[in-house]
C-alpha cells in the first residue's frame, strides 16, 4: 500500500492525517514547528465542525475544553440591539443539528484534541521536519523532508497560507493584501454584558467585536486600527485596547487584562487548482480571507474530511481519478464564494471610506433591524454560517433516480433527524458509506450489507420514523446512499432495488 505525506499539522493536517489513518491508509505527517502552538487564534468552531468531530469521536473532549454561545448580538448603542439566537433558528430539516451553536474553543485546544485522536490511531506528528521541496512523476512524489529525498505515492499539502508546497509545485496564490491593520486581544473584561455571547459593536470609527472565551469575563477582542504606508507589527498596547473600547462601545468597559495579543493584516488569495497530479492543497494553502464570520479554520477542517476518503481508497487500491478530481469539483467553488463574502463583509465592517463610515453609523442599525427583524434572513444567515447548507450541487458523484419535490437531493449534507433509537448520525457514524432504506425493504438492507460487508451500512427507515421521513422527505419509498463524510450521493424515489444496487456497484 502507498504512503501519503501530510505536511502540516495545523487543525487541517491534523484532521487530514487522522481521517486517513481511519480510513486504513499508511501516513506520514510533518510539521517544521518543534512544539505544537500555544495560542488561540482561530476560536469558533461551527455547528458542521462539531458534527465532523463526532463522526471522529472527539465531540466530548472538545466540548469540555470550550464554551458555547447562544448567540450573536449586534449592538449598535445602549437602545438599538439586534440579539440573533443561533439554536433556535437550527431547527429547519435542513439545519437541523446536534449541536446548535457557536462553540468557542481556542485553536491549540482543538490542535490538542485532534493531536490526541491522531495519537490514539498510531500516528505522531514528525516535528521538527520541514519539506523544503518536492518532485512528482506519474509514479509517484518525491518530497525533500529537511533536504532528504524522501518517496510517497501522494501528497497533500496542508501547510497553511506560506505553503511550501503549493510553492514547489508553482501554483499561484492569487488575490491581495488588504491595507487595513487589525489588533486582537485574549482579555479579561469589566462591562455590563453577560459572559458567554458573542458581540458585534459597528460604529463609524470602525468595527470591534468580542467573543466569548472560557472563563468568568474573558473574550476575545478585536478590531480594525486604519491603514498605515508600512505595515507595523509591533506588538498592540493596552493602551490602544481601551482606546478602541472607548471610541466604539456604546456602554462603559475596561480592559482588566490582556492574556495574548497580535496585530496583523489579513489576505483573500486562492488557488486556481486544489489539486496538481499527485499533490493537493487543503486549508490555508488553498485559501486565505479575512476571519469575518469565522469560517476559516473550519473551512479547512472540512476541505481535509472531503479529501482524506477519497485519497484513501486511491491508496488502498484502484480508485478512479474522477474521485479524487472531486474534491476540487466539490471544495473550489465553496473556497471562492467564501473569498467572495468574507470580502464583501470585510468591507462593510472596516472600510474608512465615506459610505462605509455611513454605512455603519446610520444605515446600519435601521438596515439591521428591518433585515434581521425577518425570521427567514435570521435561519438563512445563521445556517450559512454554521456552515449546514454548503452543498456539492454539481458534483461528478451525484447520481439520482426518479424525481422528488421535498427534502435533500444528491450533493446537499445528510440531514440530521430522530430515529425510533438514537439518531441518523449515530447510523452514519464511522468511515463506511450508508444506505437509508424508507419501506419495507429488510432483505434488501441485509443483501446490501452482506455484499459490501463492514463498507456498507444499510437502514431501513420504518414507517414510524416520522421525523427521519419528514426530513428525508419521502412519504412512500425511497433510498439514499450516502457518503463517508455525511453527504448524499444518491437518491431514489420511488426506489428501485435494481437501479440502487447497480449504483452501489459502481461506486464501490
Ligand atoms: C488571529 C486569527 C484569528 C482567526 N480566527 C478564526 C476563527 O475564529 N475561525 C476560523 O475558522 N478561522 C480563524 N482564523 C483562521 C485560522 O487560524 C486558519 O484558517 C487556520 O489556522 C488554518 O489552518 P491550517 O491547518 O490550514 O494552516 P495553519 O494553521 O497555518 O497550519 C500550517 C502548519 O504547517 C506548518 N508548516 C508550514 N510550512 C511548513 C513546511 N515547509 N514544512 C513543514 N511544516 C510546515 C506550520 O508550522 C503549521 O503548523 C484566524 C486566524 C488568525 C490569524
Amino acid at each position: 500500500m502507498g504512503e501519503i505525506l501530510v505536511v502540516g499539522a495545523g487543525p487541517t493536517g491534523l484532521t487530514m492525517a487522522a481521517e486517513l489513518a481511519r480510513h486504513g491508509a499508511a501516513v506520514r505527517i510533518v510539521d517544521r514547528a518543534t512544539a505544537p502552538a500555544t495560542t488561540s487564534r482561530a476560536l469558533v468552531v461551527q455547528p458542521r465542525t462539531l458534527e465532523l468531530f463526532d463522526d471522529l469521536g472527539v465531540v466530548d473532549a472538545a466540548l469540555a475544553a470550550g464554551t458555547r454561545a447562544d448567540s450573536v448580538n449586534l449592538v449598535f448603542d445602549r437602545e438599538r440591539r439586534a440579539r440573533i439566537d443561533v439554536s433556535g433558528l437550527l431547527t429547519e430539516p435542513e439545519t437541523h443539528t446536534e449541536y446548535p451553536w457557536l462553540f468557542s474553543l481556542s485553536q491549540h485546544e482543538t490542535e490538542r484534541v485532534l493531536t490526541d485522536h491522531l495519537a490514539s490511531l498510531g500516528v505522531g506528528v514528525e516535528r521538527g521536519v520541514t519539506l523544503t521541496g518536492l518532485t512528482q512523476d506519474p509514479d509517484g512524489v518525491t518530497a525533500l523532508l529537511d533536504g532528504r529525498a524522501v518517496r510517497f505515492d501522494w501528497v497533500v499539502g496542508c501547510d497553511g497560507a506560506r505553503s511550501a508546497v503549493r510553492t514547489a509545485i508553482g501554483m499561484p496564490f492569487e488575490g491581495a493584501t488588504y491595507a487595513e491593520e487589525f489588533i486582537m486581544a485574549d482579555a479579561r473584561l469589566d462591562w455590563e454584558l453577560p459572559d458567554g455571547d458573542l458581540y458585534v459593536f459597528p460604529s463609524r470609527s470602525g468595527f470591534l467585536a468580542a467573543f466569548a472565551m472560557p472563563g468568568a469575563g474573558r473574550f476575545r477582542i478585536f478590531g480594525n486600527v486604519g491603514a498605515h504606508g508600512s505595515p507595523d507589527y509591533s506588538e498592540p498596547t493596552h493602551e490602544e485596547f481601551q482606546t478602541m473600547l472607548d471610541e466604539r462601545l456604546p456602554l462603559p468597559a475596561r480592559v482588566v487584562e490582556e492574556y495574548w495579543v497580535s496585530r496583523y493584516r489579513l489576505h483573500r488569495r486562492g488557488v486556481p487548482r486544489y489539486r496538481d497530479g499527485r499533490v493537493f492543497l487543503v486549508g490555508d494553502a488553498a485559501h486565505v480571507h479575512s476571519p469575518a464570520g469565522a469560517q476559516g479554520m473550519n473551512t479547512g477542517i472540512q476541505d481535509a474530511y472531503n479529501l482524506a476518503w477519497k485519497l484513501a481508497r486511491a491508496c488502498r487500491g484502484p480508485a478512479s481519478d474522477s474521485l479524487l478530481d472531486s474534491y476540487h469539483a466539490e471544495r473550489h467553488p465553496v473556497g471562492q464564494r467564501l473569498l467572495r463574502t468574507t470580502d464583501r463583509m470585510f468591507s462593510v465592517i472596516s472600510g474608512q471610506g465615506a459610505v462605509a463610515r455611513f454605512a455603519r453609523g446610520h444605515v446600519g442599525p435601521v438596515l439591521a433591524r428591518r433585515v434581521l427583524g425577518r425570521e427567514s434572513v435570521r435561519r438563512w444567515l445563521i445556517g450559512t454560517f454554521a456552515q449546514l447548507r454548503i452543498s456539492y450541487p454539481d458534483s461528478p458523484l451525484n447520481a439520482r433516480d426518479g424525481g422528488w419535490r421535498d427534502g435533500p437531493a444528491p450533493g446537499d449534507r445528510a440531514r440530521e433527524a430522530s430515529l425510533g433509537t438514537g439518531r441518523v448520525y449515530d447510523v452514519l457514524r464511522g468511515t463506511h458509506h450508508t444506505v437509508l432504506l424508507f419501506g419495507e425493504w429488510t432483505g434488501l438492507a441485509a443483501r446490501i450489507e452482506e455484499t459490501y460487508r463492514g463498507r456498507v451500512v444499510a437502514r431501513v427507515v420504518g414507517a414510524d420514523e416520522t421525523a427521519a421521513r419528514v426530513a428525508y422527505g419521502v412519504s412512500g419509498s425511497g433510498g439514499f446512499v450516502i457518503r463517508p463524510d455525511k453527504y448524499i450521493a444518491y437518491r431514489a424515489d420511488p426506489l428501485d432495488p435494481e437501479h440502487l444496487l447497480a449504483d452501489l456497484a459502481a461506486r464501490l
